[in-house]
């Protein structure tokens, strides 16, 4: 019997993890996967009643065959301390160095763009570094306040993330339409440019079958808008892959429909993290207006990562069936309740033969 580590969190991540669960209590009636589940405390209320985070990565690690993890920020910790613990220490200390964030149109009503006319043109899979970048906390500042100030915040790329990362690229998409694209923007960083290139050439020499591509990351932003149709997989650094991420999921109907995974692919034994891309979005919390896809969509990743490839199916049907459907959530034009719509999954699931 494996288990799941649940994680809350704070804002919506409560409310939306709570149809996940309901989700995952008809996956196991249907499938019985044997996955029970441990919700885990940590939060922004546990830090200021704590003073301390609480989480031992790698006891997680070590008692879970994966992660759930519900939105962290708190407008009481200003500076997201509990966050940046929690996710960061997950990320890092378990080198989950691939993000992956996949951008399915599921009804073309829901996406923005009149010259979207095919589900089909959009479908795409953003693949972000998920341990360096600016993101490492390298950096400083000198006569800050002053009119003097200077702020310095280095971003890190190693060999070894950048073929972590390019690799599973690669991977991906082989298994999928086998083309890859590599956004950077090499033009203006002389450092990290031609060593993001570089390996790119040289990994992409084993795999003969996938069609390369390059853009520059002001380039892409653009092509996102004007031809989604022309990406299957985008390879990125951390701060790329993260706003390039939020502008695709708009191309399927934004945060409210955007998942994400993030693993080690080296790590047979811990399928990762995962969870909606979305925030804590502290102006919805008691709404009844969160759209609770986003997690139920990372769950069904996780599913799949697991192997669990029946339940998987169910679920992304269930999630097709919901967005061709019209009991929505606001954020997709609708007026149901976020309750109602993970009812409806439930359902979906359950029909499923
Ligand atoms: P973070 O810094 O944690 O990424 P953020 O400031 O980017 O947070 P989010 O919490 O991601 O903000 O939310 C941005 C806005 O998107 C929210 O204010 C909310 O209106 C909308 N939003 C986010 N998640 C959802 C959701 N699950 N359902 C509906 N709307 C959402
Ligand atoms: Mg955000």
């Amino acid at each position: 019997m494996s288990s799941l580590a649940v994680i809350p969190g704070d804002g919506i991540g409560p409310e939306v993890m709570a149809e996940v669960l309901k989700v995952h209590a008809v996956v196991e009636d249907v499938f019985g996967t044997g996955l029970k589940t441990e919700v885990l405390p940590w939060s922004a209320d546990w830090f200021l009643e704590h003073g301390d985070v609480g989480i031992d990565v790698l006891a997680v690690r070590r008692d879970h065959a994966a992660v759930l993890l519900g939105a962290l920020g708190d407008a009481r910790i200003p500076d997201n301390r509990h966050a940046i613990r929690i996710i960061g220490g997950l990320r890092q200390q378990l080198e989950l160095g691939v993000n992956l964030r996949p951008v399915r149109l599921r009804a073309l009503a829901h996406c923005p763009l009149k010259h979207v006319t095919a589900v089909e043109d959009v479908d795409l899979v953003v693949v972000r570094e998920n341990t360096e970048d600016v993101y490492v906390g390298v950096g400083g500042a000198v006569r800050a306040g002053s009119p003097a100030h200077v702020a310095m915040e280095v971003g890190v790329h190693s060999r070894w993330a950048v073929d972590r990362v390019v690799t599973a690229a690669f991977e991906l998409a082989r298994s999928r339409r086998r083309r890859l694209t590599l956004v950077d923007k090499s033009n203006a960083m002389p450092s990290a440019g031609p060593l993001w290139q570089g390996r790119f050439r040289a990994i992409a020499a084993s795999y003969p079958e996938v069609e390369c591509d390059h853009l520059y990351v002001d380039a892409a932003a653009m092509e996102l808008i004007r031809n989604p149709a022309r990406f299957d997989v985008i390879v990125a650094g951390n701060l790329f892959g993260d706003i390039l991420s939020d502008e695709a999921s708009m191309l399927a109907g934004g945060l409210g429909v955007a998942p994400s995974a993030s693993y080690d692919p080296e790590d047979g034994s811990f399928a990762g993290v995962f969870e909606a891309v979305h925030g804590s979005a502290p102006d919805l919390v008691g709404t009844g207006r969160a759209n609770p896809l986003a997690s139920v969509m990372s769950y069904s990743m996780m599913l799949g990562r697991l192997g669990l490839r029946e339940a998987h199916a169910a679920v992304e049907r269930a999630v097709d069936e919901v967005l061709c459907g019209d009991l929505l959530t606001p954020d997709l034009g609708g007026t149901a309740r976020t309750g109602d719509v993970g009812d409806l999954i439930c359902r979906a699931v359950a029909r499923h033969d």
